[in-house]
């Protein structure tokens, strides 16, 4: 059987994943699990696509295996892109979620244009060596305040174009059929049917 080998043990991420390729014959596992290793990569990439290829190229080729790695943030205009590839360590590298996001509301004080974006880069390494990447971008504005307890990261403070609440006080279900993270997916699963296929 084909597997999908995820550069990442995060959980959410795997179950998110796991749900876009349920009625493929593939079975998603993390690098760890499959490998009895842990992926050790330096995220010091200068743009998420620099970032999304260190996570598969030291991947081995296989031919039972299709490796996807990812990395995603969050860009304000009125910041010039900021947090940007240094979201994770925004407001340091072990802060919570609520530091994280009362620095970006204070940072963003003063500042009338609220227009932000997330973004999500997917390189995926096929069983020949080929590495494609793949974008999703979901498009959103800055709330004034934190508000719901769903989600991670920046989720309590940004609120997607079409909606009046942030991403916190969605479902994950209904934060998985917008993200960037679920538009990136959707085109990673067409390029890997369409390998499949030829
Ligand atoms: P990573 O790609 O999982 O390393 O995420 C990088 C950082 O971007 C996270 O730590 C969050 O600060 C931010 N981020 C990425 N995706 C999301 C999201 O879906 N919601 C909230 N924050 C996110």
């Amino acid at each position: 059987m084909q597997h999908i080998v995820i550069s990442s043990n995060n959980k959410g991420k795997i179950a998110e994943i796991s749900a876009i390729f349920q009625d493929l014959p593939v079975k998603v596992v993390s690098f760890e699990a499959l490998k009895g290793v842990p992926l050790e990569i330096d995220e010091d990439g200068t743009t998420y696509e620099e970032n999304a290829i260190k996570k598969v190229q030291p991947c081995p080729a296989d031919s039972d295996c299709i490796y996807l790695g990812d990395d995603s943030g969050l860009s304000v205009d009125s910041l010039n892109g900021a947090p940007g590839i240094y979201s994770a360590r925004y407001a340091g590298p072990n802060a919570s979620v609520e530091t994280a996001c009362q620095k970006l509301l204070a940072d963003m004080a003063g500042h009338s244009d609220r227009a932000a974006h997330f973004e999500c880069c997917i390189a995926i390494k096929f069983p020949e060596g080929r590495i494609e990447t793949v974008t999703g971008i979901l498009r959103g504005t800055i709330a004034t305040e934190m508000s719901g307890k769903n989600g991670f990261g920046f989720d309590p403070i940004f609120v997607p174009d079409g909606y009046s609440v942030p991403l916190a006080e969605l479902s994950s279900t209904e934060k998985n059929q917008i993200s960037h993270r679920f538009l990136a997916l959707v085109q990673a699963r067409e390029q890997i049917m369409a390998a499949c296929m030829s």
